[in-house]
Order: C-alpha cells, then structure tokens, then sequence
C-alpha cells in the first residue's frame, strides 16, 4: 500500500488541480518533487555491533517558502510514502497561508526495539546525513509518528555541533527549554477541535448530543478527544495499535489516557483521584471502530485505513482526518455518495504545522509568545482557514477536500506566476 501512496496523492493533485483556477504550468510543478535524500544511518547499538538504517528526506516543492514537515520512524517507511507526505504538507502550509513549502523525512525503524540511547544515537545519525539538506531557511523538519520533543532537541543539538552555530530554528517540536513553543503539544489535535467546533456552528451540533470515535491515542488523537470532551461531546470510542474500547456511554478521557501512561494500553477506566474503576464496555476491533454508527469519526492513527473496500460499511455523519491520508482517493466516491461530509488532513491536521511556525518565528527573533497569544494566534489562522475553505466549497459545490485544494493550489499558483508565466515569455 505504502508504495501507492504517492500514486494516489497525485490522482488527488490533478482531480483537484484541474477544478482550481490555475494554469497546467502550475499543476505540472505540483507533480514532481523537488530533491529527495535517500541516506544509510550507521548506528553503534548498545551490544557493541553496528546496524544500518536507511533514512529519507524529500523536500517536495518550495514556491511559498522554505520545506516544513515531520520526521516519521516507523517500520513501513518508504520513499513513496515520504513524497506523498510532503506533497500534503505543501497544500497544507498553503491552506493555512503559512510562508512554507511542503517537506517530510523518515527512517525505517521499529523505535520500541530501541534502547534510549540507540534511539540517540539513531537520531543524531539522521542529522549527519541530512545536516546539508536541511536548514532553518532551506528545510525545517518537525516530530511525526514515534518521534518527539526530546528527539527534536538531539537533532538541533547535533546540527549545531556540526555547523558550529546556535540554530534552534532548524528544527521545531523542541522542549520548551531548547527553544520550543508553548502550546505545540496539543497543536495539533486542538487544531483539528477548532475545526470541530466550526463544523459544529454551521451544521447545529449539540456537543452534548454529538458522539465520536478516535482511532489513535497518541499526540493528534488523545489531544483532540481530551479538547472534545471537556467541552461536551460524547467520546464513545478509543483505540490504539493495541485495539480499542466502546461505549455508548461514553469515557472520561483524561483517566484513560492517565491509565495509558501507567499501564501502556488503552483500558476503559474512570479514575477519582489516583483510584481507578474499569466501566462497562466492549473492546473493539479498529476495524470495526471504523464502522461504528457515530457522528463524528477521528482517524487519528495512520493512512489508508479507510479504502474502497471499507468506505461502504462508514455509517459516521462526519469523518475528521486527524492523520494524515487516512481515506484512499478510490474511496472518495463512497463517502460522497453516502453523504459523510470530510473535513480533510490539509486542514484538519494543520494546528501542528502553524504552531511549528509559531517556534521557528519566535527563535528567528529571539522572542517567547505566551500560551495565551499562541491559542489567539492559532485560533485566528484555523478558523480563517476552514472558513476560506468552507465558503469555496459552497460557491463552486465542491467537497471539502477539494475546496482545500483549490484554495492551496491557486496560492501556490499566484506564486509560480509572480516568477513569470507562459504568457509573459511570449508577449
Ligand atoms: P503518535 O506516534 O503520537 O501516535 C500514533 C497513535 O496511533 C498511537 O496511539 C498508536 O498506538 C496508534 N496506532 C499506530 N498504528 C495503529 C493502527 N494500525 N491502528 C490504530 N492505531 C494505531 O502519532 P501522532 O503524532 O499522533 O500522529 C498520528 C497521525 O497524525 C499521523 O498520520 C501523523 O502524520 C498525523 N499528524 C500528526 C501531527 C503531529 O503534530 N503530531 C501533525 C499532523 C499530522
């Protein structure tokens, strides 16, 4: 599957391409991803032997500014999966209206078979092969899947020891200490809240009324649910790579997520204080959580778990993507015609990137934003967004996703022309 992926990013390119104002010349610059680094990552591991680890980087396409996007470790890496990452970080950053370009990296690895200082010196690794490539004004990466704020601050520490300068803007989702931004840890799935609270105003969502399933507890989807929840809506399931658990009731998230920290694995509880008391409920399968009859579903975990053999038995009214790709173009028609309405990763997701942004302005000036200016600033940039977004879509009966992309490309699109376009060289 992994290996379609960018194959199927570009069927969404195009389709969407075409529909938005722009030039061929514009779409065409869209296909093709701009450099891409394929490295071998020799790591000492702890018995003394060397392994050797194959890590990417891609930086897809830079006409709005520098590449931005995540480091993702995971067992099923591949290059075509860090292309079609970064070709939606470059609509996303677009979307958004940041100054950025898409880019993503990765590296092929199970981090849980890693001990701590492996995973150092894995990390550190990654930077030596990639200290050319990336850059605070060339390509800024950022924590994905398995990787996080302690990773990010060994690579700064480690570019900088190679560049012999002070560069806490080459990377972002640092400590706070080393440079990191308040506010960026639940970025993303607060993000992804604001959206929901925006879908809420315009479709008459009773949060009290609106229940919602999570498939994935780690940064996007435990920080989504837990926004979700206190302000009312119903969370009636949750999962991991482990599995999930249902109730029509609901759970109280905060306690699972601290039993989750205790424990490792998601168990149906609902604590006062430090006791804890396992409520009723089914365990379910993250299959079949992907068909549960739900208002609000979160995929929250990986991509292409919704593909056109699934999308039929998808009875949610509203699917969230909080991950990235989560629903395979083949599947699109399915879910437009049974009239699930999708807001997607471009804008879903894209609370993680605009608070990235926030850190690499804030240590390119020297300057620390309270919590509060980061949730006015975020809260500014999203709902301006999804409003962008939903307004294209309602003035040219477009999907959400499609209007995503027309507005993402067209700002692209001005910027490709601004350089100078094919009628300028023939007049
Ligand atoms: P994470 O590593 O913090 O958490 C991933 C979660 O998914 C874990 O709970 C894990 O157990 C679960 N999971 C893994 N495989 C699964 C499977 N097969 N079925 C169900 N659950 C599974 O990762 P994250 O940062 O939350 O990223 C999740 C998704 O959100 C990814 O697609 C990522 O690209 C996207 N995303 C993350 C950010 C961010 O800032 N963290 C920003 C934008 C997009």
């Amino acid at each position: 599957m992994a290996d379609s992926i960018f194959k199927d990013a570009l069927v969404r390119l195009q389709k969407y391409g075409e529909s938005a104002n722009v030039s061929q010349d514009v779409i065409n610059s869209l296909m093709h991803p701009l450099a891409m680094m394929k490295s071998t990552l020799p790591v000492r591991m702890d018995d003394g032997s060397t392994e050797y680890f194959t890590g990417y980087r891609c930086r897809y396409n830079n006409a709005l500014g520098p590449t931005k996007g995540g480091i993702r470790y995971h067992p099923d890496v591949c290059m075509a999966e860090i292309q079609a990452l970064a070709l939606w970080m470059t609509i996303k950053c677009a979307v958004v209206g940041l100054p950025y370009g898409g880019g993503k990296g990765g590296v092929i690895v199970d981090p849980k078979h890693l001990s701590p200082l492996e995973l150092e010196r894995l990390s550190r690794a990654y930077v030596r092969a990639m200290a050319d490539f990336i850059g605070p004004q060339t390509d800024i990466p950022a924590p994905d899947v398995y990787t996080n704020a302690r990773i990010m601050g060994w690579m700064m520490d480690e570019y900088e020891a190679i560049k012999r300068v002070k560069a806490p803007d080459v990377i972002t989702g640092k400590p706070i200490r080393l440079g990191g931004s308040l506010g960026r840890d639940d970025a993303t799935g607060r993000g992804a809240y604001l959206c929901i609270l925006q879908l809420s105003k315009k479709m008459q969502l009773v949060p009290e009324k609106t229940t919602v399933a999570v498939q994935g507890f780690g940064n996007g989807g435990y920080h989504v649910a837990r926004l979700l929840h206190d302000a009312g809506y119903k969370i009636v399931a949750i999962s991991d790579s482990k599995g999930g658990i249902y109730s029509p009731d609901g759970f109280d998230v905060e306690s699972i997520y601290e039993e989750k920290q205790r424990s490792r694995v998601i168990r149906a509880v609902y604590c006062d204080q430090s006791v804890c008391e396992i409520v009723a409920h089914d365990g379910i399968s993250n299959e079949d959580l992907l068909s549960l009859d739900v208002d609000i579903l979160i995929p929250a975990a990986l991509e292409g778990v919704i593909n056109k053999n699934n999308a039929v038995s998808v009875k949610a009214k509203y699917i969230v993507e909080v991950a990235n790709g989560p629903i395979l173009s083949s599947a699109d028609p399915i879910i437009e015609e049974n009239g699930i309405l999708v807001i997607p990763d471009v804008l879903a997701n894209s609370g993680g990137v605009t608070v990235s942004y926030f850190e690499w302005v804030q240590n390119r000036q020297g300057l620390t934003w309270t919590l509060n200016e980061i949730h006015e600033r975020l809260e500014k940039i999203i709902v301006d967004a999804f409003n962008a977004v939903w307004n294209l879509s309602q003035e040219r009966e477009f999907s959400l996703r499609n209007a995503a992309y027309a507005v993402a490309i067209e700002r692209i699109g001005e910027a490709v022309e601004a350089h100078g376009t094919r009628d300028y060289f023939n007049n």
